[in-house]
Parts: structure tokens; sequence; C-alpha cells
């Protein structure tokens, strides 16, 4: 019921619900929308964002949820669900308004996607994957840009991807190989791109390539961003990739062999291609430590059902202390993941740098994510490896967590660096 009529109404209702301040029921304290009170620090959600939480959670428990295994095993793309999350603003919300979205900063959009995830991380990366391709747009792309690209989704249930990864790696942006040159009025464009969420079914890509003459070029100049249709002579999607988890989500190579792109689709200034990649994992590694958080807390929330119905040596698995602590150990990783996603996005929303913290909110939050499916399979005992039962899914689905948006490897040489600059200005 609640949901249908929200089906309806949701547009119009996140839109103007946003423009609220409110009073906050938890802590009495005036909030604006940015989750701050006048004291400095509030850990409340203002009553726009908890009906932001509330739409999505319905929506995953109630539509996205029961479907999981299925898409799981078959890997289909999840278009029905798809189609209805768009109708619900929930592709289209971080568009901002003005280009007929709902304007929604990266805290809010995580607290849909932690949502989401909870239900399936899978299905929540096919639904949240345009994104990809928006979030460079969004921060970098012109008026007309913004108009035409990001229009057509507020328009269509379409999708969009952002094309970094080769097959060749990766971690090393700057290894990017992938080359457009300038031909008068046009970009001629080469190259391979691998492990493409949505690439198969993308209506257009945000594409880095290398575009200074000068292999030696620094990073900072040497890329440029580029929007390629998908029906452009040249683009060529390979098949779809049979993965270990996320299985409903469509990840591609792509080929792209002498494609002509007009130079009104560079997105930002030539060569500021290395800086847009850096800006969107600065907004997209807080969203995906929401991912894990979703993931993590399913696992804790699944185990501890399990616990209270499973009895060994005559007492439910719940009463054994080293399930317990285990258990216990889960809701330390969830609750502090939650923390350095919520922290990171902020900082981000609020125009600071979140470099540093967004890569320890990721790190953390997949880590964590991980180690809960893992425990959450041990408490499971054998049925917990069995596709019967929801963990050993949601094991698989984890592993992902620490591999795309920069590797755990990758977050710790981030959060190393940064320590590393810290600790000279501490002598
Ligand atoms: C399902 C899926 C979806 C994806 N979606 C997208 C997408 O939409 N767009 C996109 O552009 N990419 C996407 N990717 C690619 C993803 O971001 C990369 O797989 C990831 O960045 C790692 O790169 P790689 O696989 O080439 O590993 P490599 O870079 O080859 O790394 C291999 C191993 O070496 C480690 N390593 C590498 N360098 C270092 C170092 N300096 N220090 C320590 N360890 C290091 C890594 O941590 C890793 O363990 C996706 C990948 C998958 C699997």
């Amino acid at each position: 019921m609640f949901l249908s009529k929200i089906l309806r109404n949701t547009r119009c209702f996140l839109q103007t619900s946003r423009t609220l301040s409110t009073s906050s029921p938890e802590t009495g304290a005036q909030q604006n929308e940015t989750g701050t009170s006048p004291n400095g620090f509030c850990f409340a959600l203002s009553e726009t964002q908890k009906e932001i939480q509330d739409l999505a959670r319905k929506f995953s428990r109630e539509e996205i949820l029961p479907a999981a295994a299925e898409y799981d095993k078959s890997g289909e793309y999840p278009w029905p669900l798809f189609k209805k999350a768009w109708s619900l603003g929930l592709v289209t919300n971080i568009i901002p308004t003005e280009y007929g979205g709902l304007g929604h900063n990266v805290f809010d959009d995580s607290l849909i996607v932690e949502e989401m995830s909870y239900a399936c991380s899978g299905i929540n990366i096919a639904i949240y994957s345009p994104k990809f391709g928006q979030i460079p747009v969004i921060l970098a792309g012109n008026d007309a840009q913004k108009k035409k690209y990001l229009g057509r989704i507020v328009e269509e249930p379409l999708h969009a991807s952002f094309c970094v990864t080769e097959p060749g790696g990766g971690s090393d942006v700057n290894g990017v190989k992938t080359k457009a040159v300038k031909k008068g009025d046009e970009w001629i464009m080469n190259g391979q791109k691998m492990w493409i969420t949505s690439g198969g079914i993308a209506n257009w890509y945000c594409v880095l390539a290398r575009t200074h003459p000068d292999p030696k070029a620094p990073a900072s100049k040497a890329f440029t961003a580029f929007i390629v249709e998908r029906e452009w002579p040249g683009v060529t999607p390979g098949r779809k990739e049979i993965n270990m988890g996320q299985r409903a989500s469509d990840t591609r190579g792509i080929t792209f062999e002498d494609v002509r792109i007009p130079k009104e689709n560079v997105v930002g200034e030539e060569g500021a291609g290395f800086k847009i990649a850096m800006n969107f994992f600065d907004v997209s590694r807080p969203v995906v430590a929401a991912f894990a958080t979703g993931v993590a807390q399913r696992c804790l929330d699944e185990a501890s059902k399990y616990t209270l119905q499973r009895k060994t040596f005559g007492v439910p698995i719940a009463q054994h202390q080293a399930v317990a602590f285990m258990l216990a150990d889960m809701a330390v990783g969830v609750e502090t993941s939650r923390l350095a996603w919520m922290k990171s996005a902020w900082e981000v929303d609020n125009g600071k740098r979140n470099t540093y913290m967004a890569s320890i909110a990721k790190c953390l939050a997949a880590d964590v994510a991980n180690k809960c499916a893992t425990d959450a399979v041990q408490i499971f005992g054998g049925n917990g490896f069995n596709t019967e039962y929801p963990v050993e899914k949601l094991m698989r689905d984890a592993k992902i967590l620490q591999i795309y948006e920069g590797t755990s490897q990758i977050q710790r040489v981030i959060i190393s660096r940064y320590l590393n600059e810290r600790a000279k200005s501490l002598n």
C-alpha cells in the first residue's frame, strides 16, 4: 500500500520535502539539510533524509529482496526493478534539479545505496550504475552536455557507464593506453576498456583516454574524458562477463576503433581527465562504502536471526560465547563502517577534501563486509555453504567490494601517502 502510494508521488515528494528544515526528535536539536546542528555535530538524520531512507528501505525489502536469489542464479539484468527504481527517482536523484533530477548530495545518495544493498548489492549496482556515467558529467560537464546526456536519463530509464579500467590494468590510472587524437573538429579514439559496469546496456559512456602527444606528459595533463555514444561506429561491447558475485550486474569489455568524437563531447577541459577521475573517486568511494555497509548489516541480521533458531548442546547457538562474540565483532564493523561512509560523504558534500577519509571508509567497509560475510557463513555452519540459505551469496557478492573503485591495497596506498605527508609536518 505504502509503496504504491510513494511510487505515484515520489518525485514531487522528495523534491519538495528536501527544502524543509527540520527538528531532530532524537536530539531535539534544530538540524539543517546537511545533517549538522548549531552545536557542530549531529548524528541524527533530518526528516527528509529519513523519508529518503524509508523509501529506499521499502523498495529494497519489498521488491529487490524477494527477487535477489533468482537474478543471482540467472545472471539476467533486472530490467523491471531498474525501471521501477527509475520511476521512483532513484536513478536520477543525484542529477541537479535544473537538469530534471532531485539534486541529492553524496550523503543522501549513500543512504539510499546502503538500504538497497542490504537487499542485494548485485541488483543495487545494476540500478546504481547509470550514476557512474552521470558523476563525471555532473562534476565537470558543461551546460549543453548536462542538458543533453543527463536529460536523456531523466527522460528515459537509460544507462551510462564510466570507462577507466583496461585489460592491462585498473589500479594504475596513469597507465591508461586508450588514445584519442585530435583531427580538425573531432577526436579519433582507439583502445580497449575492461570490466565496465553496464558496458553492454549503456546508452553512452564517459571514457578516459590519453590525449597528450608526449608519452612522458604528467598525469595531470595526459588524459581527457569524453562522452561517447554507444551507437557511434567503432564502439563494440564484448560479451557479458560471468562473475563470482553481483551477477545481476552487466560487466563487459568495450573496444573503441577509430571512433569519431565531436569536440563538443570533451568533458571539462582537454588534459583534465585524470583530475576528473580522481574527483569521481572522491564521490564514488563513500558510496561504495555504503554499498559495503548494507551488505555487512544484512550479514549481521541474517546471522543474528539464525543464532536464535539453531540449537546445539540443548541451547540456541547465540548462547555460545564464541558465536555471540562473532556477532559482536560484526556489529563493531557495521557501526564504524557506517560512520566512516557518513563522514567521508559529509566532507565532500561540504566542499572539504575527502580523499583520505573516502579511502578509509571504502577500505574499512569493504574489509568489514567480507569479514561479516565469512563469519555469517561460519555461523550458519554447513547450511551457510549452501545456496538454499542467503549467506553464501552475500559472501560471493562482498568480494568485489575490495576490488572495484580502487582495491583495498590501493586505498591503503592512498592512506599511507597522506600519513607520510602528515608525518613530515610533525617533525
Ligand atoms: C565487476 C567489476 C565491475 C567493474 N566496473 C568498472 C567500471 O564500471 N569502470 C571501470 O573503469 N572499471 C571497473 N572495474 C575495474 C576495477 O576498478 C578494477 O578491477 C580495479 O581497479 C583493479 O584493477 P585490476 O583488476 O586491473 O587489478 P590490478 O591493477 O592488475 O591489480 C592486481 C593486484 O595488485 C594489487 N596492486 C596493484 N597496484 C598496487 C600497488 N601500487 N600497491 C599494492 N598493491 C597493488 C591490487 O590491489 C590487486 O590486488 C570493475 C571491475 C569488476 C571486477
